[in-house]
């Protein structure tokens, strides 16, 4: 993403940096005509507070406590947009903030914000309007996947963007959606011409097929898919500890994976080791981007 921004493929990021090395970031910035400013402090928020909160069931997948912005915070990240445009970074903070705990209630960001900072970030209007109404409840992926009409491009692939291999940060609206794709092709392109073993990588991780539970948490398999299973000798955990929810450790002990309509069956050659229940047809489906 960042590369992107350097580029001046996408007009906004955000990103989370260490306090003691934020001045040092906003010299590498500086040397790229990039404009960064700080929101707030991130830090981790205890459990019991989340718990007591009315409404908590909105909250988002990040769950931080947010802290005024202070350059000399030890052991603190700092939440910050960089922009190539003056214009855009005075935008950001406006619109880029997250549903939260005020006192014991939870406030939601108006859907209006939502939908700017989506559009201040770059991403395709099809996809924001797609993914707009956050409804509790609903897989958006498998919505997405739903509305795939033909082979899913890697290039909409939005599953490994936490981790080292991605070229998108939205969540597109389809697997093959016309906007996301003409995005990535760029972005693939310019990093080609900068890091092309990194761009080779890139496009063979978004290409290995998938077992999808939901929106940050999915798993990555080195394998070929075939007739509703994938066959594989590793595979990665695409998610956090306190996010995914998936018994990923389990399919480390097999190398088959066949997924049913109500189940998720791992095997080691012939032998079934574990037999997961899904709650519903969405929890745990396969996906493979070409
Ligand atoms: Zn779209």
């Amino acid at each position: 993403m960042f590369m992107a921004v350097v580029k001046g493929l996408k007009p906004l990021m955000d990103d989370w940096v260490a306090v003691e090395r934020y001045q040092d970031f906003k010299q590498i910035c500086k040397k790229y005509h990039l404009y960064v400013t700080p929101n707030c402090i991130f830090r981790n928020v205890p459990q019991s507070i989340i718990e007591k909160a009315e409404g908590k069931e909105i909250l988002t997948t990040t769950k931080s406590q947010a802290i005024p912005f202070d350059p000399v915070a030890k052991d603190s990240v700092v939440h910050l947009y960089i922009s190539g445009s003056k214009e855009v970074i005075k935008e950001a903070p406006k619109f880029g903030w997250y549903t939260l705990i005020v006192d014991d209630a939870v406030v939601s960001n108006p859907l209006m914000d939502n939908l700017k900072y989506g559009l201040l970030l770059g991403y395709p209007k099809c996809c924001v309007r797609f993914f707009i109404n956050d409804t509790q409840g609903i897989n958006q992926v498998y919505e997405a996947y739903k509305n795939t009409h033909g082979e899913p491009s890697f290039y909409c692939n939005p599953f490994s963007n936490d981790f080292h291999y991605f070229l998108i940060h939205n969540y597109p609206c389809s697997f093959r959606c016309r906007e996301t794709t003409k995005q990535a092709k760029e972005l693939l392109k310019a990093i080609k011409e900068e890091e092309p073993e990194y761009a080779a990588k890139i496009e063979y991780h978004l290409k290995l097929p998938l077992l999808v539970f939901h929106i940050r948490d999915a798993i990555a398999f080195e394998g070929k898919i075939s007739k509703g299973e994938i066959r594989y000798s590793d595979s990665y955990f695409l998610s956090f500890p306190n996010i995914g929810k998936t018994p990923y450790k389990k399919f480390l002990e097999g190398n088959r994976v066949r997924v049913t309509k109500d189940k998720i069956l791992i095997f080691k050659n012939e032998t079934l080791l574990h037999s997961l229940e899904k709650s519903r047809e969405d929890d745990g489906f396969l996906l493979k981007f070409s």
